[in-house]
């Protein structure tokens, strides 16, 4: 499964489901052809809270927005119960 890591701005393979809600699902490898972003899917290092800024371009287009929502429920639950 593809994820975008907020932290070190990479694109990577995951064998297993995450629920960070710092690694960012994507359906696909955004494409090298995005004039902001050169298929990177950030435009920006954030110094002031340490995180990629995701292209405003691509995120509605390659961000999987279904794991996303899971990931985000996941997350409110583990939260509730700890
Ligand atoms: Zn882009």
């Amino acid at each position: 499964m593809l994820y975008f890591s907020l932290f070190s701005g990479e694109i990577y393979d995951s064998p297993t489901e995450l629920t960070d809600p710092f690694q960012i699902p994507l359906k696909t490898k955004p494409a090298n052809s995005c004039s902001k972003c050169h298929g990177r899917f950030y435009t920006c290092y954030l110094t002031t809270n340490k995180q990629y800024q995701i292209c405003n371009k691509c995120v509605k287009k390659y961000v999987d927005a279904e794991r996303l929502l899971r990931s985000v429920e996941a997350n409110r639950i583990n939260r509730k119960t700890s």
